[in-house]
Formats: structure tokens, sequence, C-alpha cells
């Protein structure tokens, strides 16, 4: 079995497992690590919730992306 299977993601709220992405960016905590914060909606009660996971790290390619 795969073990890169995220668990079921349901509304803080309503406990619903339909839900809408809304949004993703990289933050930087206050420690100085980054990470991915991923903005939910929920589709039966329209709460909007944040989930935070440690950002991958970052690829050494330098494509020239200047962030
Ligand atoms: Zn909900």
């Amino acid at each position: 079995m795969p073990s890169l299977v995220r668990p079921d993601r349901r509304c803080p709220k309503c406990d619903s497992p339909k839900y809408a992405f809304r949004a993703r960016k990289t933050v930087e905590s206050p420690d100085g690590t980054q990470e991915v914060e991923t903005k939910y909606r929920c589709s039966g009660c329209d709460a909007v919730w944040k989930e935070r996971v440690p950002a991958p790290a970052k690829p050494a390619t330098g494509e020239g992306n200047a962030a």
C-alpha cells in the first residue's frame, strides 16, 4: 500500500468531507522555515479554513526564479 495517501480532510465546522480547493501559497513561519499554506472552502457550510504543512525542500534548479 502506498504510504503517501493523505488522510481524509473534513470541514472543521460541519465535518463534511466535501470541500473546494481555494488557494495555496508558501509562507515563512516564525522560526524561519518555509511552510505551504493551503486554503479550502467547505461545500456544505461555506466555512473557509487553512492548513499548513512544511514546504518540500527547494529544488536546486537555478532557473532564474528570483523569489
Ligand atoms: Zn462545513
